[in-house]
């Protein structure tokens, strides 16, 4: 058995992350907001700035790799784990990302295609064909349900026949717990030794947690489950009790810029990042006047300028408030509701200064400040590294 593929042995949930090409210039001058450093080979990976890092695992599906040429022949050439930057022994698994092609008739891939791309790359697991059913109501839940079973059924036999040293993962497609776990159990019966169940991303966590109790009753207890889009922080106890192995969802990371309060988590509560957008040719301070871009420069440069001295207790959260209010002014729309009450809290309570991460150790308040991708993705990472602390912390208590 590879290295990698050592966790499978041991009691999860693992934590994966899907990769969406969220890198950063490693050495972004956040003073005088300048990136030096632009694409793959002069970024870096949050693996390379958390070390070790913030999860077990990689998910790279298919569907995201075929958005960029460059990237698509990056893994063909190199491997997935050198086209990642991780090591041999970091676990990557491939899936085609079937989100990606829930609107056509069929998936756009054949399982020997597949098959191929899994081994070419190097990838330690490798998902099987499916194609995601949106709900109970959907017409077309049968014939979907079928073609997943029929390619898992394809796939495995592939697998068989070629012995590759990495895992074959059966995608399970259902929508309640009876047909997952019939699926579950037909593909067990195939000779799967680990399970993906996919279609859950929008299900109520009471939902998922029925699912997945039905589907362990129905397979053998050594066969390892996955859940795609699942990594939710309050249920890892559950899914350590019903021995789900790994999960993977990209959500804590993405909330840092696209939840509209929860952007910057801790173990206790959920703070809001402080907008400082950017004038300019993007955002809510777009084609402006020459004299309103002056103003909204000037209000900008005041309002960086007061959260750091605010940052270093060297003026009062008044004064910050008062320059954030006619920044506001300035760039919310009509309807828009003012954040200010939600900032004062995060000013307040300062929980940059007590994560014990590496990004807020290093980059303080920088984190908290909603304001171009470097930043961002920075508080994604923390994110990121708060849900990882989670899951190390489930996995240390007695089984
Ligand atoms: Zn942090």
């Amino acid at each position: 058995m590879r290295k990698s593929l050592k966790f499978m042995e041991k009691k999860g949930p693992f934590h994966f992350i899907p990769e969406w090409d969220d890198w950063v210039d490693p050495e972004y001058d956040f003073i005088n907001d300048i990136q030096k450093n632009k694409g793959w080979e002069q970024s870096v990976y949050a693996h390379e700035l958390i070390n070790p890092p913030a999860y077990d695992g990689l998910l790279v599906s298919k569907v995201v790799e075929e958005k960029s040429k460059i990237k698509r022949e990056r893994i063909r050439k190199l491997g997935i784990h050198k086209a990642m930057r991780v090591s041999k022994d970091f676990p990557v698994m491939g899936d085609c990302g079937a989100f990606g092609y829930f609107k056509e008739k069929t998936p756009p891939y054949s399982s020997e295609e597949i098959f191929d791309y899994y081994s070419k790359g190097g990838f330690d697991i490798g998902v099987s064909i499916d194609h995601l059913i949106p709900g109970e109501s959907f017409g077309d839940k049968d014939f979907r349900y079928k073609i997943t079973l029929d390619n898992a059924k394809e796939f495995i036999k592939i697998h068989k026949t070629n012995k590759p040293d990495w895992i074959a993962m059966g995608a399970v497609q259902g929508w309640n717990p009876e047909t997952y776990a019939e699926a579950a159990f037909k593909m067990w019966k195939m000779g799967y030794e680990y399970l993906a169940l996919g279609g859950l991303v929008r299900e109520r966590t009471k939902n998922v947690l029925e699912i997945v109790k039905e589907v362990r009753k129905s397979i053998d207890k050594n066969v390892c489950i996955h859940l795609f889009g699942v990594a939710r922080g309050q249920i890892l106890e559950n899914l350590r009790e019903l021995n789900v192995t790994s999960v993977d969802s990209a959500s804590s990371l993405r909330r840092a810029w696209l939840g509209s309060k929860d952007n910057y988590h801790t173990e206790e509560k959920d703070y809001c990042a402080i907008r400082v957008p950017k004038p300019g040719n993007r955002g809510p301070l777009k084609n402006l006047s020459e004299y309103k871009l002056k103003k909204a420069e000037s209000l900008q440069n005041l309002n960086l300028k007061n959260l750091r001295l605010y940052d270093k207790n060297k003026i009062s959260l008044e004064e910050v408030e008062k320059s954030l209010k006619d920044y506001e002014k300035l760039y919310l729309k009509e309807k828009q509701k003012s954040r200010i009450e939600n900032y004062l809290e995060t000013l307040r309570e300062k929980p940059w200064e007590k994560c014990k991460c590496p990004i807020c150790k290093s980059d303080g308040i920088e984190v908290i400040i909603f304001r171009g991708n470097n930043r961002n993705r920075r508080r994604g990472f923390h994110n990121t590294w708060v849900l990882h602390e989670k899951f190390l912390k489930t996995r240390k208590k007695p089984q």
